[in-house]
């Protein structure tokens, strides 16, 4: 964008940091530095299938160790903690969509080797059914996974994949009931033969979304199905 352009934005509707809210004194950058630390990073001990913390010396967590997936792998970035559920909540319904710049930055900086390494044809954001969507004023997938997309130059589907009906909040469900809350949530609108897809999403709790995702996808022809989202909870 133009640089006046850029100017005027940011003295109309200045960033604000994705932590502490406050106004970024460097308008150029997409969290202060005293902020940089409080979002918790995964460490080197994550379950090597869905990238989820687990202990020193374990491989998989527990529901990796149960389930069959059927995404082949994937990674997150911050651990699903209070500061970071605060600051979601913040950017997905009460209008702070430039925090989506920051932790599609993240996203780039702390698992672009393993996105390259995936070597995606397409990236696919978890979709929202229109109703939600209109409700909600947009979708905070496809919001970070257009900025993903654009750094680092791999097309973005946005339609690709519909959700056909509301689903229950997960929240208060078991594996099973999850599962079952999702059969058949996803349609694929088109044959993706051969294609290997990245999913992205916000949030990790026990994968049955992203899992149930790449069943729609791998039904459509998908040959692989990696996924990426900003965080994930712990076991
Ligand atoms: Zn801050
Ligand atoms: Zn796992």
């Amino acid at each position: 964008m133009n640089k006046y352009v850029n100017m005027f934005l940011n003295i109309l509707y200045p960033r604000h940091c994705p932590v502490c809210h406050r106004i970024l004194k460097n308008q150029k950058t997409l969290i202060c530095p005293e902020c940089e630390t409080v979002f918790c990073r995964i460490g080197e001990d994550y379950c090597l299938k869905c990238g989820k913390p687990v202990k020193k010396q374990e491989e998989y967590c527990r529901e990796c160790s149960a389930l069959c997936r059927s995404f082949d792998q994937g990674r997150s970035v911050f651990i699903y903690n209070g500061k970071l559920r605060q600051s979601l909540v913040r950017y997905k319904y009460y209008g702070c969509r430039e925090y989506g710049d920051y932790y599609a930055d993240a996203v780039c900086k702390y698992t672009g080797k393993d996105i390259m390494r995936w070597k995606p044809d397409v990236i696919v954001p978890v979709p929202l059914t229109g109703r939600k969507q209109r409700m909600r004023g947009f979708n905070q997938s496809a919001y970070l996974a257009d900025r993903v997309g654009e750094q680092l130059q791999i097309p973005v589907a946005y339609g690709l994949v519909k959700k056909t009906r509301n689903t229950k909040s997960q929240k208060k469900l078991n594996a099973a009931q999850r599962k079952q809350n999702l059969a058949d949530a996803f349609r694929a609108e088109e044959n993706i033969r051969g294609l290997t897809v990245l999913v992205i999403d916000d949030v990790y709790t026990t994968g049955s979304t992203v899992d149930a995702m790449a069943q729609c996808l791998k039904g459509a022809g998908a040959e692989q199905v990696y996924f990426i989202t900003l965080c994930a909870g712990q076991q």
